[in-house]
């Protein structure tokens, strides 16, 4: 089937990065429409169906009005449904000097990425239940740019976490590993760490134990506006 030159957008707007070694910069934010996965906790459900359809000049267009910002996320939803026509969108950015992120599930193969793209991956733990999805020949095409993000529940959770970095020696493999406490799925309108599933001390304190070589990453964002807010 041809390219349909066109991606399924649920939105794009300006906002600071909440996650990652990007954390607190200036971004532009371009969610796409759809998701095979259905993690437990997850905070982006508005997403599985619905959205417009935009060309891929488009979505240029829209992305240039909101310079000087410079770094563009992709992310959903699932990001990689849309491969096709994603990738040479990413090409086009790239060849104008953007950074990229794309935020994926890890579920599909990332191979066919460019190299100059910041993964951020994650593999999801026992408690999304949707562990077990991961595609793992997706560790190959890390690099240092990339970052793996494991969203953490409860105790068992973070003892996958543990196990898996040291079994596939995570951390040699891409620029960061990040632990980010699971959200709770019915948060109040606090900006307050109590709206996490998971007390993010108590995760600090397991990291430190087991001399974890990762990174904690809250989602700022969350604690700048409201935890039910969208399009921030
Ligand atoms: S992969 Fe992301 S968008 Fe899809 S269900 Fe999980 S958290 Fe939600």
């Amino acid at each position: 089937m041809a390219p349909t030159n066109s991606l399924v957008l649920i939105e794009l707007y300006q906002s600071v990065q909440g996650e990652s070694s990007f954390a607190g910069l200036p971004c532009i934010f371009v969610r796409l429409a759809g998701c095979n996965l259905r993690c437990s906790w997850c905070d982006s459900e508005y997403t599985f169906s619905g959205g417009t359809r935009f060309s891929l000049e488009e979505i240029e267009q829209k992305i240039a009005a909101l310079a000087p910002i410079k770094l563009v996320e992709f992310t959903g939803g699932e990001p990689m449904l849309q491969e096709r026509e994603l990738l040479p969108l990413m090409d086009r950015l790239l060849a104008q000097s953007y950074t990229l992120l794309l935020e994926t599930s890890g579920e599909r193969s990332l191979a066919a990425v460019p190299k100059a793209v910041h993964k951020i991956m994650d593999v999801k733990c026992p408690a999304s239940g949707e562990s077990g999805r991961f595609h793992l020949a997706n560790l190959e095409a890390l690099t240092s740019r990339d970052e793996v993000k494991f969203v953490v529940s409860d105790r068992a959770d973070y003892e996958f976490t543990r196990d898996f970095i040291r079994q596939h020696d995570l951390a040699a493999r891409c620029g960061h590993v990040l632990l980010s406490p699971a959200f709770t799925k019915s948060p109040t309108s606090e900006r307050s760490a109590e709206n996490c599933a998971l007390d993010p001390r108590l995760l600090v304190e397991w990291m430190l134990d087991d001399h974890l070589p990762a990174r904690l990453s809250l989602q700022i964002h969350k604690f700048i506006w409201e935890p039910l807010k969208k399009g921030v």
